[in-house]
Parts: C-alpha cells; structure tokens; sequence
C-alpha cells in the first residue's frame, strides 16, 4: 500500500501536498501493488466547481491523488495559510508515469480527444519511451460507456489516461475504474493533444514565471471569460481567510 498522503483544503476540495517526485512515487507503488485509484488535477476553475457543487466535490475528493494543476489553485493554497510544495501540471504528471510503465511492464490505454490523435499520442510517446506497451486507444467522443468499456477491459491495461476534459473525465473515472480493470486511471484533459503535437505548451521560460497562463491567453484570446475566473478565485479565497470560513472536505 502507498504511504498516506497529506493534504490541505482549498475551498472544500482535497489537494495532495506533494512534490511532482513525490507524487510519481506514490503512484508507482500504487502500480506495483496493485492499489486502484484514479488521479485528478484541478486547477483553479475545476476547485470552483467543487465549491459550489457537492457532486463534483465528492467525485474530486473521491481521488487517490489530487495534484495542483495551475498557478491559481498553488496560490489559493498559500492564501488559506497552507501553502502546498509546487505547481504539479497533470500533463507532466502522466508523461512522468511512463518510466515507471516501463520499468515495471505495464501497459498503457489512451482514451480521449477526436478522432486520430489518440493514435498520433501513442506513436509519439512509444517513439520517446522505448520499450512502452499501448494497450490501446479510443477516441473521447463515444456516446455509451459501452462502446468503450469492453475494449479497455480487453486489453489488460494497467493505466489509463482519461482525456475528456473537466469535470466529464472526473466522473468518468470515479464511474468505471472498478470495470475497467485498470489499476490507475488519470484525469488528464488535454494533455493527449499535447503528446500527439496538435497542441503546444508554453515555452519554459513562462511556466517557470507562473506565467503558463497568460501564454495561453495570447495564442487564444477567446479564453479570457474563463481566466477572468482566475482573479475571482483568489478574491473568493481571500475573502473566505478574512471571514475565517471553515470548509469541510468529505
Ligand atoms: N474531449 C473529449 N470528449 C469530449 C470533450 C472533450 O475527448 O466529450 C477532449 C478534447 O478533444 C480535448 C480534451 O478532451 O482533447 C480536453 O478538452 P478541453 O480543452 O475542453 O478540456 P479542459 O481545458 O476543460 O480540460
């Protein structure tokens, strides 16, 4: 059994205090035992949702890892007085695993994004970790959990990147972990469109500034309703400090 991970409560929702090292860890133990799980990592506006939904927070607090996916949910932790270690980015998170699959001779099942890129991540990432099993992959666009399901019981997986997009991907593994088979399941949006290269992360330079954000801004304008919601967070969490508000996390 993995070692019991500490965590602090943003908003009512569970965020493990752990390092990116830390984290991969724990989830190679889990691996090498057998322990069932599955991984999420909110950022600031999937924290929100958990705020103010029971649902959601249950499903976020239901995970075995939960890592700080984004600038705002590391400084939102800080403003509450529990400060967490570093940014984990889920997209670097999964990419860590792939080592450890390896190593250890598991397999790896990528569900998720349109059609085809599943299969242009899998190349991609069997090029760069020689010696990596795909299990399978399956686009994100099915409408029955049964068009999917069978398949990725099939195949024997042991992991499995679930790229759905928040909070869809979250209910997605908290409903069928136990069918699937798989021992870990990774709530990894689009990170499958970064490794098949449709998509790019910002260069280093910003990611080390905290700055991933605004990279992403400036190549897609549109988001900026959805960033709005960055500052908002941090005035909400502030204002919870001022006001000493307690939040449970069950
Ligand atoms: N996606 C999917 N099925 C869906 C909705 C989204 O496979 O029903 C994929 C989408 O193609 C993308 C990934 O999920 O590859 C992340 O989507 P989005 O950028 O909307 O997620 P977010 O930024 O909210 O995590």
């Amino acid at each position: 059994m993995g070692s019991a991970l500490k965590f602090v409560n943003i908003m009512g929702v569970r965020i493990h205090n752990v390092t990116m090292q830390e984290a991969l860890d724990h989830l190679a133990g889990m691996l090498a035992c057998g322990e069932k799980g599955y991984v999420v990592t909110p950022n600031a506006e999937i924290v929100y949702l958990g705020r103010r939904d029971e649902a959601a927070r249950a499903v976020l607090n239901g995970a075995a890892l939960s890592v700080p996916d984004g600038i705002g949910v590391v400084r939102a932790a800080s403003v509450y007085g529990t400060p967490v270690k570093e940014k984990v980015a889920g997209v670097e998170l999964a990419e860590g695993l792939l080592p450890t699959l390896v190593e250890q001779g598991k397999s790896l099942y990528i569900l998720g994004a349109k059609p085809g890129v599943a299969e242009r991540a899998a190349k991609n990432l069997t090029e760069k970790y020689p010696g990596l099993r795909i299990a399978g992959v399956h686009d994100g666009y099915f409408k029955e959990d049964s068009e999917v399901l069978p398949g990725i019981q099939s195949s024997g997986a042991d992991v499995c990147f679930v790229c759905l997009g928040a909070p869809k991907q979250e209910y997605w593994m908290q409903k069928n972990l136990a069918a699937s088979g798989c021992t870990l399941m990774l709530g990894v949006g689009g990170s499958v469109d970064i490794y098949a290269g449709e998509a790019q992360r910002a260069p280093k330079i910003f990611i080390k500034l905290g700055l991933e954000w605004f990279y992403r801004l400036l190549r897609e304008p549109r988001r900026i309703g959805r960033m709005m919601s960055l500052p908002k967070f941090l005035l909400l969490a502030m204002g919870d400090r001022i006001k000493g508000k307690k939040w449970s996390d069950e």
